[in-house]
């Protein structure tokens, strides 16, 4: 007995893709925004859709809120401060520009500043 496709709901006869223990066709399985098969891609989700890293960086990834590029790369570990994100570099002192991420700050009114310039 073929499995039913999540998506299209005809049975699937030849590969098979299963996301989260649901059986998809290859062709089914695709980014919500562009279309094209997630099958061997890294996938995001957002709010219930699946979406490859291009279109989820496009469209819906966190960006820094100071450079505004996208906040994407695992590797990096992003600095969370006062419900905004940014990227360790971005994340400076308001004074001298040196990286705060990792490192005691303080704070003077809306300024960030590091060890020194305090
Ligand atoms: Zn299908
Ligand atoms: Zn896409
Ligand atoms: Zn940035
Ligand atoms: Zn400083």
């Amino acid at each position: 007995m073929p499995e039913n496709c999540t998506k299209c709901d005809d049975p699937i006869r030849d590969t098979t893709v299963t996301f989260e223990k649901k059986p998809y066709h290859p062709e089914c399985f695709v980014c919500h925004q562009c279309q094209k098969k997630l099958s061997g891609k890294a996938i995001y989700k957002h709010e219930g859709h699946n979406y490859d890293q291009e279109c989820y960086g496009t469209f819906h990834a966190k960006r820094c809120a100071k450079c505004y590029e996208v906040l994407t790369d695992p590797k990096v570990s992003y600095v969370q401060y006062d419900g905004k994100t940014f990227h360790p570099d971005c994340f400076t002192c308001s004074r001298c520009d040196k990286s705060l991420a990792k490192q005691q700050f303080y704070l003077d009114g809306e300024n960030k500043l590091c060890e020194k310039c305090h």
